[in-house]
């Protein structure tokens, strides 16, 4: 339970004006059972930096100085917040540095010491994207060791996604080539202040220190979207005239050209790629 001095939340969105805005994405979660549930999911915090986008009040800001976190770095966007966030600074003797500003637009590494966790109760507008930011920086590893993360359960479902499921596409290859991501728990809509209309869902993610299977980048991703564009159809199709022989690669992956893209596995994606690499005569990622 938090044990911290300073007010409950509600009484600090009372006192510095924070109404919901629907623009930023705000839904605050003000259950300090459910905030501490989070911080914990994220693993021992006492000898690492935290990154938390959108602390808003600060109710999960707390939860994870409460848990010990070395030191807190949350970038804010909506400047109402920053009064409220100050007092946190204060009451934890400057654990907490707030960056005002659009997490799409700041770099918050010159903060950060390794090991960084990353938490966050995303904002829904940019939770995808900054997502995909995370899991595709130009060197792997990154400087993020875990990601603990809010989305829409319809998201999360996505990013956890095996082959068969109608679910599963780009975003759970992206997710699950480099890293390990499991469903951690769901939240109701009544746990938020105001309530979204969808279910929430926690994604616990590790990064693998090495990809899962050896593929390049870029083309991975060429593949996965072309496959996925048309989802219905077979593979054969979808990625005719990507190169000639289309077919025999997709056998030499591994790959029977008349399956659907939902029914190939990461490793025969990332097999494909490679085929595709070797034939362009290009490098192997570093
Ligand atoms: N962490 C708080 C909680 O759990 O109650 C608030 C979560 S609320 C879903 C999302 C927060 O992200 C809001 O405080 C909002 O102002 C902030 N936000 C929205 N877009 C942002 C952006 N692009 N960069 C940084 N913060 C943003």
């Amino acid at each position: 339970m938090n044990q911290d001095p300073l007010p409950p939340l509600r009484e600090v969105i009372a006192t510095h004006g924070l109404a919901a805005r629907k623009s930023l994405g705000q839904n605050f979660l003000l259950d300090l059972n459910l905030t501490g549930k989070i911080a914990r999911r994220a693993g021992d915090l006492t000898k690492c930096d935290v990154l938390e986008i959108g602390p808003g009040p600060g109710g999960l800001t707390r939860a994870l100085l409460d848990e010990g976190a070395r030191k807190v770095v949350a970038i804010e966007m909506d400047d109402r917040c920053l009064p409220a966030l100050q007092e946190i600074t204060d009451a934890y003797d400057g654990r907490l540095i707030t960056l005002s500003g659009d997490a799409l637009k700041i770099d918050p590494r010159s903060h950060l010491n390794g090991p960084v966790r990353v938490v966050a109760n995303l904002p829904y507008n940019v939770g995808t994207e900054l997502l995909i930011r995370w899991l595709t920086p130009a060197e792997w590893p990154p400087y993020w060791q875990s990601l603990t993360l809010m989305f829409q359960k319809e998201v999360a479902q996505r990013i956890t996604a095996q082959p068969g499921s109608k679910a599963y596409g780009r975003l759970s290859i992206l997710s699950q080539w480099r890293a390990d991501p499991k469903m951690a728990f769901e939240i109701p809509a009544s746990a938020f202040t105001p309530p979204p209309k969808v279910t929430s869902a926690v994604v616990h993610f590790e990064r693998l220190e090495t990809p899962r299977f050896a593929a390049n980048q870029k083309i991975l991703n060429e593949v996965v979207a072309r496959a996925f564009n048309q989802r219905r159809k077979m593979m054969r199709a979808s990625l005719k005239g990507m190169l000639p022989d289309m077919e025999t690669h997709l056998i030499a992956a591994g790959i029977d050209p008349k399956q659907r893209a939902e029914q190939v596995s990461l490793q025969q994606f990332c097999a494909l790629s490679e085929i595709l690499r070797v034939q362009r005569g290009q490098k192997p990622i570093r």
